[in-house]
C-alpha cells in the first residue's frame, strides 16, 4: 500500500517516525504552518520556521523517500496580536514561489474571536491575489459548528475564491455535510484517543461516502499518532472494503486536491 498524509507536523517528529511513515508506505506528505506548542514573539521566529519548511524538512524526509511538500500563514493560535500577524503575513510572499510550498494554511479560527477573524480574512485575501490553495483549520472546542460556518462565510465573502481549491480540514460527523454541500474539499483529521479516531473517521465514510474527502493524521508535538492514516486503511480493510476504496481516501483523493497546485507531482 502507498499513501500521502496530507496534514501533519514533522518539525515535531522523529527521524524515528519518517523511518515507520515510510515502512507503511507514505510517499509524499504536506505539512501546513501551526503552532510550536508555545507562542513566537517575534515575525523572525516565524521567518526562520518558513525556512525549516521550505528547506529544512524537505531534507529529513528525502532521506526517507518521502516527498515533503508545505503551507505557509499564521495560524490562529498566534493571531491575536494583530502587529505581529500582519509582520508574519508579509513574509509570506517571500517564500511562495520555494518548490515545496503549495499554499496558505493551514488558516481559521481557533476560539472564533474578532481579531483571528480579522487575520483570516486577511489571509484569504492573500490566498486570493496570488492565486494559492487554501488550507483550513477548524476549532477543535465545542465551537466547531459555529467556527466551521464562519469560515466558510469569510472565504465566501472574499468573492473571490472557488471552494474546490480550499480544503476544510478537522471535520467530525456535525461538520462534513455542511462543508461537502457547499463545494469545499473536507479532511478528517485522526487522533489517537480522542477527537477523531481512525473507527470513527471510516464510520463518516461510511455514512457520508468518499468524495472530496481526505484522511491526515496531524502529528504534532502533542499526543497524536504520525501512522494514523495507515492504521484508518487496516480498519476499512477490516470492515470488508475494497483496495480501491481504500485507495481512494488514502491517495487519490489527496493527490486530486493537491494536484491543483502544478508543483505536487506524486506518481501513480
Ligand atoms: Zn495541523
Amino acid at each position: 500500500m502507498k499513501y500521502i498524509d496530507p496534514h501533519i507536523h514533522m518539525v515535531s517528529r522523529t527521524i524515528d517516525d519518517y523511518q515507520r511513515m515510510a515502512q507503511a508506505g507514505c510517499v509524499a506528505l504536506t505539512e501546513p504552518a501551526f503552532w510550536a506548542g508555545f507562542d513566537r514573539r517575534s515575525s523572525e521566529g516565524f521567518y526562520d520556521y518558513f525556512r525549516q519548511l521550505t528547506v529544512v524538512e524537505p531534507g529529513r524526509a528525502a532521506g526517507y523517500g518521502i516527498q515533503h511538500y508545505c503551507w505557509l500563514c499564521i495560524n490562529p493560535k498566534e493571531a491575536e496580536d494583530l502587529s505581529l500577524a500582519r509582520e508574519v503575513i508579509s513574509l509570506i510572499p517571500l517564500f511562495l514561489e520555494r518548490p515545496n510550498v503549495l499554499g496558505i494554511g493551514e488558516i481559521g479560527l481557533n476560539k472564533n474571536s474578532k481579531n483571528e477573524l480579522t487575520i483570516l480574512e486577511e489571509q484569504i485575501a492573500l490566498a486570493s491575489e496570488y492565486n494559492e490553495l487554501i488550507l483550513v483549520h477548524t476549532p477543535h472546542l465545542e465551537d466547531k459548528l459555529k467556527g466551521t460556518k464562519l469560515i466558510m462565510d469569510a472565504i465566501k465573502r472574499n468573492g473571490n475564491i472557488d471552494p474546490g481549491r480550499v480544503l476544510i480540514d478537522h471535520v467530525e460527523e456535525h461538520t462534513v455535510e455542511i462543508v461537502l454541500d457547499q463545494g469545499f474539499w473536507a479532511g478528517m483529521t485522526l487522533y489517537p484517543d480522542t477527537k477523531c479516531t481512525p473507527q470513527r473517521a471510516v464510520d463518516i465514510l461510511e455514512m457520508y461516502g468518499n468524495e472530496r474527502l481526505w484522511m491526515n493524521s496531524a502529528g504534532d508535538w502533542g499526543p497524536s499518532d504520525p501512522l494514523s492514516v495507515p492504521k484508518a486503511c487496516n480498519e476499512m480493510a477490516r470492515r470488508g472494503h475494497t483496495q480501491a476504496e481504500i485507495e481512494k481516501v488514502s491517495f487519490k483523493n489527496p493527490k486530486t486536491f493537491l494536484s491543483q497546485c502544478s508543483k505536487f507531482k506524486v506518481d501513480g
